[in-house]
C-alpha cells in the first residue's frame, strides 16, 4: 500500500481519486459500515456543492480563513467542481442566488458514480476500521480486533464534529492532543437558534420570516429565518453562528428597505381608535408571522413613533444560544493550520496530511463547505 486515507467523506474519496489516478495504490478505510454517510445526509437537504461565484468573491465568503485557504481554493474552485461533478455524469443546475446542485438534488447517485470510478482506479475499500491510536503504525478497532497500518504516506479526512452518529464524532482529537498536536475546541457551526415561544407561536412553525435583515455582533445578514419549534432557522440565521455562540443578543430589522425616519414618518399617522395592532396591519401592511414577532417580543409596544420604528428595526429576539454541536451543519474549530506545512502536512509527523472539516475553518452554507472539502482533498493528492 501506498497511501492510507482515514474518512470516506468528499475529502477523503477526492484525495483518493486524485492519488489512485496517478498509479498509487490507495487503501480508503472508515469506522462506519458504509462510506460518505455525512455527504449523503448533506444530498438529503439538495447536496449543495458550489457557488457559482467569480473565484474572489468566492475565497472572500471563508471571512478570517480564506488566507489559509485560498492555495486549495484557487487550485480547485467553483468552476473545477462544476466540470468534475459533470465529468462524473451528473448534470448541474444553478439556483437563483448561484447555488450549484446535481439535477438529481440527492447525493447517492453521485457517490454510486464516484464509488465506481474510485473502483476503477484499484482503490480498495475496508469499513468498519475505527482510528483509535497512533504511533509508528495507525491503529484501528475493528470486528475482527485490533489492526495496525503502517502506510508510507497516510491522509487523514476524519470530519469535524456535528452529527457525530453519522461518522465523525471528533474523537480523533483526543488522540491528537496526546501526540501534542494543536487541535482548536470544536464549535457549533451554521446552526440555528433556540428560542422558548410562547404559545401564541404555535400556528408560525414552519413559517418563513421573509426580506429581514439579521444582524448578532458584527455580524449582518439579509434574507429570511423559519420559525421552528425550537426557534429560528436558515442560512442567514447560519451566517451568524460565530457571533451567536459567544451568546451574543439576535436582532432583526423588520423593514431592511425603509429608513428609520421613514418609518416615523409612516407611524406618526394618527391612530384614531384603532387598536395598536390594527394600526400597524393598515400603516405598515404587517400580518401573519411578522406581526406575531412584534406581539411576541415588544410588551409593552411603544406609543412614541420613534421608539416603535426602533423596535421594529431592531427587533431584540429572546433567544437562548445556539443549537447543540449535534444539530450544526458542520463546526468551527479543529486541527490548528500553524501544525501545517503548506501541503497540508503535520510538521511534526512527516508524510502524514489532514483535509477537510478537521482542519480549522469555517464558512457559510451555498456550497462553500463541500467545495473546501474537494479543494483540501484535491490539493493534498496533487502533494502528497
Ligand atoms: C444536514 C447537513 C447538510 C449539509 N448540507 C451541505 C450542503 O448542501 N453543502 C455543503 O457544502 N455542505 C453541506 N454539509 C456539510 C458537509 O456535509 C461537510 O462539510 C462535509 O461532509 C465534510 O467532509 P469531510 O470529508 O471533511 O468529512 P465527513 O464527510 O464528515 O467524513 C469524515 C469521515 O471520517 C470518518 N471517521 C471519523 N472519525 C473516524 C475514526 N476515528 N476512524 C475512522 N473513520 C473515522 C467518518 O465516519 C466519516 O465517514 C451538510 C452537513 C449536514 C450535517
Amino acid at each position: 500500500m501506498d497511501v492510507l486515507i482515514v474518512g470516506t467523506g468528499p475529502a477523503g474519496l477526492m484525495a483518493a481519486e486524485v492519488l489512485a489516478s496517478r498509479g498509487r495504490k490507495v487503501i480508503l478505510v472508515d469506522s462506519k459500515p458504509s462510506f460518505g454517510r455525512k455527504f449523503l445526509m448533506a444530498g438529503k437537504s439538495g447536496l449543495n456543492i458550489t457557488n457559482d461565484q467569480e473565484l474572489g468573491k468566492f475565497i472572500s465568503r471563508f471571512g478570517n480563513d480564506q488566507k489559509k485557504l485560498e492555495p486549495m481554493l484557487t487550485s480547485f474552485g467553483p468552476e473545477k467542481v462544476k466540470k468534475w461533478t459533470q465529468a462524473l455524469g451528473q448534470e448541474i443546475f444553478i439556483g437563483s442566488t448561484g447555488r450549484v446542485f446535481p439535477t438529481t438534488m440527492k447525493a447517492s447517485p453521485l457517490l454510486r458514480l464516484w464509488l465506481k470510478r474510485l473502483l476503477s482506479l484499484g482503490v480498495e475499500f475496508k469499513m468498519n476500521y475505527k482510528l483509535v491510536d497512533w504511533h509508528d503504525s495507525f491503529v484501528f478497532d475493528t470486528p475482527s480486533g485490533k489492526k495496525f497500518l503502517t502506510p508510507k504516506t497516510t491522509i487523514l479526512a476524519l470530519g469535524g464534529a456535528s452529527w457525530p452518529k453519522l461518522g465523525s464524532d471528533g474523537s480523533w482529537a483526543k488522540i491528537f492532543k496526546t501526540k501534542k498536536i494543536k487541535v482548536n475546541c470544536f464549535a457549533p457551526s451554521n446552526v440555528g437558534v433556540r428560542i422558548n415561544w410562547s404559545k401564541f407561536m404555535n400556528q408560525f412553525h414552519g413559517i418563513p420570516v421573509k426580506n429581514i435583515q439579521m444582524f448578532s455582533d458584527n455580524l449582518t445578514t439579509r434574507g429570511e429565518a423559519l420559525v421552528t419549534k425550537e426557534g429560528l432557522e436558515g442560512g442567514g440565521i447560519y451566517e451568524l453562528s460565530p457571533a451567536l455562540r459567544r451568546g451574543a443578543i439576535l436582532k432583526i430589522d423588520l423593514f431592511p428597505d425603509i429608513t428609520s425616519e421613514n418609518l416615523v414618518i409612516k407611524l406618526s399617522r394618527n391612530r384614531k381608535k384603532n387598536s395598536i395592532s390594527n394600526y400597524l396591519r393598515k400603516t405598515l401592511s404587517l400580518s401573519g408571522v411578522r406581526l406575531a414577532l412584534i406581539n411576541e417580543f415588544i410588551r409593552p409596544i411603544p406609543n412614541s413613533p420613534q421608539n416603535l420604528a426602533y423596535s421594529l428595526k431592531n427587533l431584540c429576539l429572546n433567544q437562548q444560544g445556539a443549537h447543540s454541536i449535534d444539530q450544526a451543519i458542520s463546526t468551527a474549530g479543529g486541527v490548528d493550520f500553524s501544525e501545517l506545512n503548506e501541503h497540508l502536512m503535520i510538521l511534526k509527523r512527516p508524510q502524514v496530511f489532514c483535509v477537510g472539516e478537521m482542519l480549522d475553518w469555517e464558512a457559510p452554507t451555498g456550497g462553500y463547505l463541500i467545495n473546501a472539502c474537494l479543494a483540501t482533498g484535491y490539493w493534498v493528492g496533487k502533494n502528497a
